[in-house]
């Protein structure tokens, strides 16, 4: 990649301590990743998307419903909701309440330039880098893959859910901290490798429940609401049967039939994302569902958390964009519903997971241009 196809400036790895660092860590793996795949003077790496970006909603700042997710969340440290600047999409929940949500690194905004020359960088690996980021070092040290055939990239495009049950607070809590991180690169003039469609709190009537509930306001877990095939009658078939019934676990009366999951729905189809990141608790693992190009394998581990597939479940989140639409979707569970990990451990969760959408983006693209070239083979 030669340092002219982009003019962007060297902005990414000014000084700065913490979590800057790991958002240069990871730009610097997927610049990498780009330089890879565009090849000298990659013309792929300077093209504009492929696909037509979504920009950011255009929606009025809700300062109010970000203030009542902090005080609901006073056990945490607080999140600064101007920072956040969390908006109101056309989401709502049952009660109306709105479905807070930000894009950060969108094409065409000011965090979202395209990734920055620097051949250096695709020498790098995350093993050098960590020596400088000791507060968010990856656990992952292995060397980036090895550069792939020639094929189009894109910016990945990411939509981090959080809370889908109500009840689990330090899901919401741990989207809002990555999101945090991220405006902070963002009002600091970084641009980010990913375009991210955050929504930390993807169930707020069960959030802000006193109790919070897992459930949503119409008594539905919207993690077993969404169509997947059959879902008619093998959802209810599940409940009766599996489930015992348990109301916690109540998939609704049909499938789509809460307005969450038909806003999510309606996201994934406007966002188009690559990859799916919904976060839980508690059960201390990661699942995934969806594609594995070129045989790589789901996250092994994403901070202290393993790989530990659990099954798909008739209407969940990952059995709907997994199996069904062919999306990745990785599934964190915290190992604790009101205890969340300490700084050190949501940073290297996030540096990894940001590693493994890098890989992830890469051999999709490679296992792309090895499908074309074997349907349209030289004459
Ligand atoms: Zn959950």
């Amino acid at each position: 990649m030669s340092t002219n196809s982009l003019n962007v400036p060297r902005l990414w790895c000014a000084a700065d301590a913490g979590v800057g660092h790991a958002a240069c860590l990871v730009a610097r793996v997927l610049l990498a990743a780009a330089c890879a795949l565009g090849g000298a003077g990659g013309p792929a790496a300077a093209q504009p998307a492929s696909a037509t970006p979504s920009a950011a909603p255009p929606a009025p700042a809700e300062p109010g419903a970000c203030q009542a997710l902090v005080e609901r969340l006073a056990a945490f440290k607080p999140v600064d909701c101007s920072r956040l600047a969390l908006q109101a999409g056309n989401g709502r929940s049952a009660r109306g309440r709105p479905i807070l949500m930000r894009d950060f690194g969108a094409p065409g905004t000011a965090d979202g330039a395209a990734l920055p020359p620097d051949p250096a960088a695709a020498k790098l690996t995350l093993a050098s880098g960590a020596a400088n980021a000791s507060a968010t070092a990856p656990s992952d040290t292995r060397p980036i893959p090895a550069p792939a055939p020639a094929g189009t990239l894109r910016k990945p495009r990411v939509l981090l859910v959080g809370g889908i049950h109500g009840d689990e607070l330090t899901a919401t809590v741990t989207v809002l901290r990555w999101a945090d991180w991220l405006a902070r690169d963002a009002a600091a003039g970084r641009a980010l490798p990913i375009h991210w469609r955050v929504v930390p709190a993807m169930n707020p009537d069960g959030l802000l429940a006193r109790p919070a509930t897992r459930v949503n306001a119409n008594g539905v877990d919207l993690n077993r609401n969404f169509p997947t095939p059959g879902w008619e009658p093998k959802a209810r078939q599940w409940w009766e049967g599996t489930a015992r019934k348990d109301p916690r676990r109540f998939p609704g009366r049909a499938a789509a039939s809460e307005p969450e999951t038909r806003w999510l729905l309606a996201e994934m189809e406007r966002f188009a994302p690559d990859v799916i990141v919904s976060v839980h608790a508690p059960f201390g693992l990661l699942d995934y569902d969806g594609p594995k190009p070129q045989n790589l394998s789901p996250p092994r581990k994403l901070g202290r958390l393993y790989l530990d597939q659990i099954g798909v479940y008739p209407g969940s989140l990952g059995n709907y964009g997994g199996v069904h639409r062919g999306i990745a979707v990785l599934t964190i569970e915290l190992p604790h519903a009101l205890e969340l990990p300490n700084d050190l451990e949501l940073a290297r969760m996030w540096t990894d997971l940001q590693r493994w959408i890098a890989e992830y983006m890469q051999r999709s693209a490679a296992a792309q241009a090895a499908a074309g070239a074997a349907s349209h083979p030289a004459r």
